[in-house]
């Protein structure tokens, strides 16, 4: 047994290091996390959660400050144990150095032998999520019966959790939500960001009062809140948007998960247990399937799919460079109220909810041919969960389809009239959600169809896209269209 215990930065929950007594020693790779232009609430946010590990582990524990994880592999001779890096590149950093005990993955409901044992067979054949979510439930007894069948009659209750929002309002009647109250060492970590920003270092966006657990105690505080004020509505709300409402009934669990703070299964049998206390089937098979299904499927895709997914995936041919006021998260020109909202609470806290990512930011991406790595970078760096395993499936393969549809059958793309139904941005705006030319053309709805004829060759082959793609035909003002110039700030 080694005596020391390394942790990287995304390692920082109890159960990284409950079964080590000795000396803990936790890095903070400086180019691996603040060299990229990287969120500043991220940055404090992520920093803070580091310093509050040191503090809680005392004396024992050091933050040991290094260039990379790479050099830091390099340069360190002690023997010390290493629990298995959640990316290609830090993985690589350890292997064949004999000094470093390597122990098996953790943070995730399904280890990688019982995904393997799984994936084998299935190698050849396209991947499923809802097959692996099944096949997770039972293998983990997870709203099962005592005959493996699903509790509540069925594996899947995604057809009840598509509500729009409520109409007349513009955020939902729940109560308020438990936020995290910063600290000294919230100080501390705010003032480090500056300092590093004084030594040439950049970040974007703004950084005003955390949001966010950077404690294990925090994020279970959080969790608790979420399921006494949330999970109820998490179901039915899950796909839907409001002006005034950033986080509606999602959980904010994302951030501390991929930080290694909590156990995944412990927040699903909490979960699981609420049911019994009459918490509504599709709110707790929904959230269950967020973090036991797509959590874990997109964590054990990111190995399977191997090093090079991400940098070889472009299917489209998407290379158009992703805008500055993206980049820098400016919506003073913006006038799309969708965009401008979404891209204004990512200014403010480097989070925004799921459907967010994948019906306006991602959508309009694709839509206008954004280089899908450049995305992947840009995602990566400006969300608060960000890293790189989170990023092969959601944003190469589900959001961006540059993998040709590896893991999903169709692009997810769709014009304003959509998003007008799924929330209040509409309203707002000063376009129109089903006007496609003209002053008044819906970027999303002028960029839907110009999207479907630039890919018509592609697209036509595929039985999910083909009837878009012949109702290009029928578009009388197709021409004008296509010469017209996509509103959009
Ligand atoms: C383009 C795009 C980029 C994304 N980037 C990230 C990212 O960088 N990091 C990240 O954790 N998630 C990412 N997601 C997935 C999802 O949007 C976030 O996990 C979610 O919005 C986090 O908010 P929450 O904790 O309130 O989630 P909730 O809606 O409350 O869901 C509960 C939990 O389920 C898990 N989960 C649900 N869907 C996914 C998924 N597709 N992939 C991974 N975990 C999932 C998360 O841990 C989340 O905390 C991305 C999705 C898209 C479409
Ligand atoms: S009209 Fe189009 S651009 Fe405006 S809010 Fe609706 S979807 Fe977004």
């Amino acid at each position: 047994m080694s005596n020391i215990r390394i942790l990287l930065p995304d390692q920082l929950g109890s159960h990284f290091h409950n079964d080590h007594q000795g000396e803990i020693v936790i890095l903070v790779p400086f180019q691996d996390l603040w060299k990229r232009k990287m969120h500043r609430a991220k940055a404090q946010w992520w920093l803070s959660a580091i310093l509050h590990k040191k503090e809680e582990l005392g004396a024992r524990c050091q933050i040991v400050e290094c260039e990379s994880v790479l050099d830091f592999a390099n340069n360190f001779k002690e023997k010390a144990s290493v629990i298995a890096p959640t990316s290609f590149a830090n993985r690589k950093a350890f292997m064949n150095k004999d000094n470093f005990e390597k122990l098996a993955s953790r943070g995730f409901v399904t280890s990688e032998k019982e995904f393997a044992q799984w994936f084998e067979p299935r190698k050849d054949k396209r991947l499923r999520l809802e097959d692996f979510y099944r096949h997770a439930r039972v293998l983990h007894s997870v709203l099962v019966d005592a005959h493996d069948e699903p509790i509540g009659g069925q594996w899947n209750f995604d057809a009840d959790n598509r509500q729009s929002p409520p109409k007349n309002q513009t955020k939902l009647d729940l109560k308020k939500a438990y936020y995290p109250v910063e600290d000294e060492i919230d100080k501390i970590a705010r003032k480090r960001i500056n300092d590093l920003e004084k030594d040439g270092y950049v970040f974007i966006g703004k950084d005003e009062l955390r949001e966010f657990a950077a404690t294990e105690a925090e994020a279970n505080k959080v969790f608790k809140n979420f399921i006494e004020t949330r999970l109820n509505a998490f179901g039915p709300m899950e796909d839907a948007s409001l002006t005034n409402d950033w986080h509606m009934a999602h959980s904010l669990m994302s951030a501390p998960l991929n930080i290694g703070l909590l156990d995944p299964m412990k927040l699903i049998k909490a979960v699981e247990k609420e049911h019994k206390n009459g918490a509504p089937i599709a709110s707790v098979e929904g959230f269950i399937r967020q973090i036991m299904g797509w959590r874990d499927y997109v964590w054990h895709l990111y190995w399977i799919f191997g090093e090079n997914y991400i940098k070889d995936n472009n299917y489209l041919k998407a290379n158009n460079k992703l805008p500055e006021w993206l980049e820098n998260l400016d919506t003073k020109n913006v006038k799309a109220n969708c965009l401008k909202t979404i891209v204004s609470d990512l200014e403010q806290r480097a989070w925004v909810h799921h459907i967010q990512r994948l019906m306006m930011l991602g959508n309009w991406c694709m839509q206008q041919g954004i280089n899908p790595q450049e995305l992947v970078d840009w995602f990566d760096r400006l969300f608060i969960d960000g890293h790189p395993w989170v990023m092969a499936a959601n944003v190469i393969g589900m959001s961006q389809y540059a993998d040709g549809g590896k893991m999903s059958t169709k692009p997810y793309t769709s014009g304003g009239s959509y998003i007008n139904k799924m929330s209040n941005f509409c309203g707002g705006c000063v376009y129109k959600p089903d006007v496609r030319v003209g002053k008044d053309a819906c970027p999303f709805t002028a960029g839907y169809w110009k999207f479907l004829n630039t890919h018509k060759d592609k697209f036509a082959k595929n039985p999910r896209m083909s009837q878009g793609v012949n109702g290009l035909k029928r578009l009388k003002d197709l021409d004008q269209l296509l010469k017209e110039k996509s509103n959009t700030i």
